[in-house]
């Protein structure tokens, strides 16, 4: 029983040493010193001895078990420090390499377009406003000279929230809410989102309009021409021919259609005009005193102009995009370009 004692410590030891993992430690640890290991195979054998070997023989086995217990904490504290080092080396950042680049954004079209019109505007003296997107009926027909039974609704393919709430169809609602806080004389903007039952080529539910109007003592057609004639010479260059034809919206009086020379073909006609030579551009007109009535303007004292304009129109135009959906798909190969 010593040989195999003695024989057990030195494969433990053995055994121990080879051990180059936390779980080969372990198998070692239930190997020989575990509840079924060989050490307590042995020492429940010690029964059989003669009462003189008995304690001998089991101080040995202390000795072996606590020799063995000793080692394998040596040996773990050894293998532990291995793995470290093993991890640290692996996961070790090179602090030298070039870093990851960052893709950067751009600005979308529609926003650089708002953007320079905003600045244009800005520059001529007008302030910019905003307004709500869910909007009361209130402020998108009724006092825009559209009552309920108004066949003018039917220009606009409304979303309705309720029979009072709808999504705004266009940004004329601003002029109104504008209007009530402040009196005159005003000169403001407003861009923003606006939302139609409309899908096609050219047309999607939802899309952004510009809208301004100025409102003073003694404004007459003239100033509503002298400003968008300026406007448009700074978006689309210098000695642009421009046109102002008679049209009809419920909010002003007289209106006009407001028109651009063809960007694409100069005025010689091509698809893109439908062959006229001309592209509609904006739509505006004098505002009438119905609407200067709804919020409260004294339309003896007070003339003013309103104009309304698309902004992927113009986008189109400008860049010669030729289908409105590019602008709403967001693949950046198209997004990249401008
Ligand atoms: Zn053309």
């Amino acid at each position: 029983m010593r040989e195999k004692l003695v024989a057990m410590l030195d494969q433990g030891r053995k055994a121990l040493e080879a051990a180059d993992s936390a779980d080969a430690l372990q198998e070692v640890r239930v190997r020989f010193l575990g509840k079924k290991g060989e050490l307590t195979a042995i020492m429940k054998g010690m029964g059989k001895l003669s009462p003189e070997d008995r304690p001998v023989i089991g101080a040995l086995a202390n000795q072996v078990k606590s020799e063995l217990e000793d080692l394998f904490v040596e040996r773990s504290r050894h293998v532990g420090e291995l793995e470290m080092q093993k991890r640290l080396a692996e996961e070790r950042v090179d602090v030298t390499l070039p870093g990851r680049r960052l893709a950067s954004g751009s600005k979308h079209p529609v926003t650089l377009i708002i953007e320079e019109i905003t600045d244009i505007f800005s520059a001529l003296g007008f302030a910019v406003a905003e307004g709500p997107e869910i909007e009361q009926d209130f402020y998108n027909f009724e006092a825009l000279n559209m009552p309920k039974d108004h066949p003018a609704r039917d220009m606009q393919d409304t979303f309705y929230i309720n029979d009072d709430v709808v999504l705004r169809t266009h940004t004329s609602p601003v002029q109104i809410r504008t209007m009530l806080k402040h009196a005159p004389p005003v000169r403001v903007i407003a861009p923003g989102t606006v939302y139609r039952r409309d899908s096609d080529l050219t047309h999607t539910p939802m899309f952004h309009q510009v809208e301004g109007f100025l409102v003073d003592r003694n404004i007459t057609f003239g100033d509503l021409k002298g400003i968008l004639t300026t406007f448009l010479s700074q978006v689309f260059g210098k000695g642009l021919e421009v046109r102002f034809r008679p049209s009809f919206f419920p909010f002003t009086e007289p209106s006009a259609e407001v028109d651009i020379q063809c960007v694409m073909c100069k005025g010689q006609g091509c698809r893109v005009c439908k062959n006229s030579g001309w592209l509609e551009i904006l739509g505006s007109g004098m505002i009438d005193p119905e609407v200067f009535k709804a919020v409260g303007y004294d339309s003896d004292v007070y003339s003013g102009f309103a104009f309304g304009m698309g902004v992927e129109r113009i986008a189109m135009l400008k860049y010669g995009v030729h289908d409105l959906r590019l602008f709403f798909e967001n693949d950046v190969r198209f997004l990249r370009q401008f």
